[in-house]
């Protein structure tokens, strides 16, 4: 993440806070950017590593929605128009996405997805439409590497940076960042579900 996105963690915890929020992820930032826009509340997120030091800072960035999938294609619409009204630069590309087939060592190798796993089976809850496929030399030029055998191309994926996002998220939500700040329940304390939450900022 390029350093100027990084706003500066701040190490002295305040003895109160209206909310807590545990995690400066895309999660945690959206949660901190609600609680903003529609109370306007004001949080203070704790985060054992720092912003985007989770999930957030390490994943592909893509935004890949099954078209079967009234959640995920709802989720990415609601993604990129909130990207678009709040102007987020975020490397946001609409290139699609290509899966791809190694030359070697991969070559007739089958994987098996787990008992139960709901994207396992006939793929008969996956229909992606037309997907065109990549030679060799295709993926030569689309990728610059001779790495690939083939490739299949999803027309309708499209390329993020969320630790850009959450970056933006935070900003906006006014919240103060504590990192590092690794939070956990003590042992013995009704810490969870009951009562008055409890947790401990080392
Ligand atoms: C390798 C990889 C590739 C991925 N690729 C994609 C992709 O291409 N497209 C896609 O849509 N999704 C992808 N994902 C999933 C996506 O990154 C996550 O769903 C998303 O980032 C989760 O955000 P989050 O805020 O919930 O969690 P995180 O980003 O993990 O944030 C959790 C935060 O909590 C902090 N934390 C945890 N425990 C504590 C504690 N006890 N005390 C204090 N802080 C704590 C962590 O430091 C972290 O910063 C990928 C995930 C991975 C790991």
């Amino acid at each position: 993440m390029p350093r100027e996105l990084v706003p500066p963690p701040c190490t002295a915890l305040p003895a109160k806070a209206d909310v807590v929020i545990i995690g400066a992820g895309l999660t945690g930032c959206a949660t901190a950017f609600w609680l903003q826009r529609l109370y306007g509340r004001s949080s203070v997120i704790v985060d054992a590593r720092g912003l985007a030091g989770g999930a957030t800072g390490r994943n592909g960035g893509h935004l890949w929605p099954n078209p079967k999938s009234d959640f995920e294609r709802a989720t990415v619409e609601e993604l990129l128009s909130f990207i678009e009204a709040e102007g987020i630069e975020c490397d946001l590309t609409h290139d699609g996405a290509v899966a791809l087939e190694r030359r070697a060592p991969e070559e007739g190798v089958e994987y098996h997805d787990a008992p139960g796993d709901p994207e396992a089976g006939d793929g008969e809850d996956e229909d992606w439409g037309e997907t065109p496929v990549l030679d060799a030399a295709a993926c030569a030029a689309r990728l610059q590497s001779d790495a690939f055998a083939e490739a299949t191309l999803y027309d309708g994926a499209r390329q993020f940076y969320p630790a850009k996002v959450a970056a933006a998220l935070l900003r906006a939500s006014g919240a103060t960042l504590y990192a590092p700040c690794p939070v956990s329940y003590p042992k013995g304390r009704a810490s969870r579900g009951a009562g008055r939450p409890y947790i401990r900022c080392a």
